[in-house]
């Protein structure tokens, strides 16, 4: 059966590609499969080239990330931020030497299930359907899509008007050495003042001659409706040829567009409802950092929750103590074989808003994998069965410090809850 794996994973970003060597490394037969032309997602074709949470224990998948940039002389002179075209070499290379199967430019489309376990999923791709089986999966395709094609329950957005955090198309720049001539159509309103940047940072100079472009605010678009998403990139290009004029007139004259993302990036879209969802009454104003007994990766962001209602860069940031993520948060409810990773676990809004961040989405990659793959060796059909004392011995080698107490959180940004921001109760 040429189709038939152990582990197959949707979504070949961050979190699916750390789950993806995670099973493949332990000689598991494991099909990563990818909608776009490169590994990384968000932090590579979505053009986003910053860590925003603590580097160090997140696992021997992330430090490999961050050796493979330094070997190609990738990250910049601000240690943060990092070059996500070359990233996209270093996942190729890490997904190949650990022998992973990729399937570049493929949708996962359709999913069949039987006894509350996932058994087989449809792919579309090069103008054709096909099918895949395998007997572990992990959804980690940031919308969370695989988990409901099987028809598992999700949550999205703020509760009562399903608002998610805003959309941006990252941006970068490049010095050309030569003044430009800044254009703009007619069409388009031109920027004024630095506070009419739609976005949160817009002209980062973040090495010699580079500059990074965290910019465009689309608020009120839904990422999981085909209409709203085309409408917010549109959208989004207007705004991006907008702050390009405003930075070539006042800041940066002899520096260029250099690229923008694929796609637009999505901070939030579709939460998959898990054995437990993680709140941020359990998160947030504690004394000592919240573990679990199945805690399978660490979050140390802050709260980064950008408001939804005003554009620039207000919103809600408070720091956090460091917190485990369970297991728990990442066995699609109702699924015995379905594990997800990365920004669609089961977590609220405001959690979600923390536990996002790229160095974390790649920690429950490699946390999903391995999972998957000690099920695979144990023979066992539940992922739940998998004893949790042999998942986290396993990760605890393979460089991930479990207990949050060990961690630093990260929290450069401090403005407080304001009533504006945060339309939830
Ligand atoms: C604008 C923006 C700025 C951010 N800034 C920072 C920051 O400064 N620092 C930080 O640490 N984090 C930041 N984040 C958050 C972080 O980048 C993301 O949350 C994280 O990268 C998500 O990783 P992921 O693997 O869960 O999802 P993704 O990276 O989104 O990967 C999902 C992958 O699945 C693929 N896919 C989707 N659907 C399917 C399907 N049906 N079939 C096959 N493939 C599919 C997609 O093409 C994609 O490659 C930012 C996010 C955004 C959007």
């Amino acid at each position: 059966m040429g189709n038939c794996y152990d582990v197959i994973v949707a979504g070949g970003g961050t979190a699916g590609t750390a789950a993806a060597i995670a099973a493949s490394r332990r000689n598991h037969k494991v099909l990563l499969i990818e909608e776009q032309n490169c590994l990384g997602g968000t932090s590579t074709s979505g053009g986003v080239g910053e860590w925003f949470a603590s580097l160090e224990g997140t696992g021997n998948i992330f430090d490999a990330v961050v050796a493979g940039l330094e070997k190609f002389g990738a990250r910049f002179a601000k240690p943060r931020h990092f070059n996500p075209e070359v990233l996209k070499s270093v996942w190729q290379f890490m997904a190949e030497e650990a022998g992973v199967q990729i399937l570049f430019h493929s949708s996962v489309c359709g999913a069949e299930c039987s006894e509350h376990a996932l058994s087989r999923i449809e792919i579309a791709s090069c103008s054709r359907l096909f099918s895949a089986e395998a007997k572990f999966f992990v959804d980690a395709t940031g919308e969370g899509d695989l988990s409901v094609l099987a028809g598992a329950q999700f949550m999205q957005g703020e509760p009562d008007t399903r608002k998610v955090l805003h959309m941006s198309l990252v941006a970068w720049m490049y010095d050309t050495g030569t003044l430009q001539t800044p254009y703009l159509p007619a069409s388009l309103e031109p920027v004024r003042s630095r506070e009419e940047l739609p976005g949160l940072g817009a002209g980062v100079l973040v090495d010699r001659n580079r500059v990074y472009l965290n910019a465009t605010k689309v608020l009120d678009h839904d990422p999981t409706d085909p209409w709203s998403l085309s409408d917010a990139e549109r959208e989004a290009r207007h705004q991006l040829l907008r702050v390009v004029h405003y930075l070539q007139t006042h800041e940066y004259p002899t520096f260029a567009l250099a690229s923008s993302g694929a796609r637009i990036g999505i901070r939030e879209g579709r939460r998959i409802i898990g054995d437990y969802v993680l709140a941020r009454s359990d998160i947030l104003d504690r004394r000592e950092p919240l573990d679990f007994e199945d805690g399978v990766a660490v979050a140390t962001s802050q709260i980064d929750f950008h408001s939804l209602k005003k554009t620039g860069n207000s919103g809600w940031r408070q720091a956090v103590l460091p917190y485990s993520i369970p297991l728990r948060c990442m066995l699609a409810k109702g699924f015995a074989n379905l594990a997800v990773a990365g920004k669609c676990i089961s977590v609220d809004q405001v959690v979600h808003s923390s536990c996002r961040m790229t160095p974390t989405c790649c920690a429950m990659g490699q946390a999903a994998g391995t999972v998957a793959a000690l099920a695979t060796e144990q023979g066992v059909v539940d992922l739940r069965d998998v004893p949790i004392s042999s998942l986290r011995q396993t990760l605890n080698a393979d460089g991930m410090e479990l207990n949050p107490a060990r961690h630093t959180g990260f929290a450069p940004h401090d403005t407080r809850l304001d009533a504006d921001d945060y339309v939830g109760t």
